[in-house]
Order: structure tokens, then C-alpha cells, then sequence
């Protein structure tokens, strides 16, 4: 049987970029999971994109599973949307928490809100409360589903619909890559998809809240995440290789 990583090296059609451009998000995700052998799962954040893909999940049965990374930071708002959407769609949304030993050094090293201070210690803060549960999260996964999209910063214009994350030996994809804003705000409000009530109060991308703030006219979505450093750095890691560059297709 092929590797997924073979699946993708030897340009099979089914996970082309181009070859899935005619196909509806429905059907891209359905595709996808039929063509990469082995454990899916989808991490949320439960973002509109999130939510979106969540609800095709679910609602098609599909064998994917749902996983988010509690940070113990999240909004009031996050947690009832993550009840609201296990109850709505019956399906438990596994949590992985951060390593309780790393929280307490970490606490050591930076206290409470210490990641305000340096980059260097907001990165060791999304180190241990988002990075290395997520590597635990999707640890011996085929297929790593995500709800990027290519226009949601500069930094992730160079998104792709599949990708080999050598990295972490999987299956990237990002079914929206293409898709824009309003088109998953639309869809989320036609299929009758919980959203977040922030979004309302234009929380455009909603992470840990003491790092989130609302978008102003003109700024892009993700510069509430972080708002006080620079724009290249406004990764948390979590899509970013060893390199520091998001990471990109296999060509
Ligand atoms: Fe820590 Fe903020 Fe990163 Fe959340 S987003 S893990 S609170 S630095």
C-alpha cells in the first residue's frame, strides 16, 4: 500500500491541487479522506473555518477526528462554543492540555502574562501550551486537516490545498485555501453552522484571549493575534516548520 508520503510524491491526481479545484468543499474533504490510508484528524480552534469543516465532518460520518488544544487561556465564548458544537453535532471534541510540569516552569520562568514582555517568551508560552500538544495531538496521524487560508495574513498566502509536512511525516491539507472570508461566513450561516458570538464584535481569528484583541477597518484578520510584535512574527508555531517559514506544498 502506498504512504501517504508517496501519495503525494508521485503526484497522484486525487491529491493534485489543481485536480481538486472543480470539486465542491464537500467533496474535496470526502476525497481527501478516502485517499490517504491511515488516522485523520481535524485540530480546531473553532474558528469559522473550523466550524465549517467540523459540521461536514460530522454531519457526512466521515472517520476524522476532531481534537482542539485547550490552552487554559481560551475565551468564556470559545468553551460554550465547544459545548454548543459536541452537543450539536453529538460527536466529543477530544481536548489535549499542556504538560502540567511545563506549565509550572514555564509559570517559573515568565509568570502569569509574562509573554507580553519579549518574543522570545511568547514563544516559549505557545511552546508549551499549543506546540507540543499539538505534537502530541496529531502524533501517528496520515492526514492533519486544517482551516487555513491562503488569505488570512501574508504569512499564509503560501498555503496549499495538500502539502508533505516532512517534519512531522503527514498529510497537511487545507480544504479552504482557496476560499475566502464571507464565502465561510455565508456557508457557516446557510448550513446553520454555531459560530462564535466574538465574531460579532469583529474578533476575526480568536485564539488564547489575553493575546487576542478585535480587528480595526483595514487590518488584516489575523492582526488581533498578538498585536503588539512585528508582523513576521505572528505565528504560533503550530504551522510553522523548523525553518520558522510556514509550511508550504511538496513540489
Ligand atoms: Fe500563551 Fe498567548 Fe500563545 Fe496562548 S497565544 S499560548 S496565552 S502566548
Amino acid at each position: 500500500m502506498a504512504s501517504a508520503c508517496n501519495l503525494v510524491d508521485q503526484a497522484d491526481p486525487r491529491l493534485a491541487p489543481l485536480a481538486f479545484g472543480h470539486l465542491s468543499l464537500d467533496e474535496r474533504i470526502e476525497a481527501l479522506v478516502g485517499a490517504v490510508p491511515g488516522r485523520k484528524v481535524l485540530t480546531t480552534s473553532f474558528g469559522l473555518e473550523d466550524q465549517l469543516l467540523t459540521h461536514i465532518i460530522a454531519t457526512r460520518k466521515l472517520e476524522v477526528e476532531l481534537v482542539t488544544i485547550d490552552t487554559g487561556r481560551l475565551f468564556p465564548e470559545t468553551y460554550d462554543l465547544w459545548a454548543d458544537t459536541e452537543a450539536r453535532y453529538g460527536r466529543t471534541i477530544r481536548a489535549i492540555h499542556p504538560r502540567a510540569g511545563a506549565l509550572e516552569q514555564l509559570g517559573q520562568e515568565i509568570g502569569a502574562n509574562g509573554f507580553r514582555y519579549s518574543v522570545e517568551a511568547r514563544l516559549s508560552c505557545c511552546g508549551v501550551r499549543k506546540v507540543e500538544p499539538l505534537a502530541r495531538a496529531i502524533e501517528g496521524t496520515a492526514l492533519w486537516l486544517t482551516g487555513l487560508r491562503g488569505d488570512q495574513s501574508a504569512a499564509r498566502a503560501v498555503v496549499d490545498f495538500v502539502s508533505w509536512d516532512d517534519d512531522r511525516q503527514l498529510v497537511k491539507a487545507a480544504p479552504l485555501f482557496d476560499w475566502k472570508r464571507p464565502a465561510v461566513a455565508a456557508a457557516c450561516r446557510e448550513r446553520g453552522v454555531p459560530t462564535n458570538p466574538l465574531h460579532e464584535e469583529h474578533f476575526l481569528s480568536i485564539g488564547c484571549q489575553p493575546c487576542t484583541r478585535a480587528v480595526r477597518r483595514g487590518e488584516d484578520e489575523r492582526a488581533g493575534r498578538w498585536w503588539w510584535e512585528r508582523e513576521g512574527a505572528r505565528e504560533c508555531g503550530l504551522h510553522v516548520g523548523d525553518d520558522g517559514r510556514l509550511v508550504r506544498a511538496a513540489k
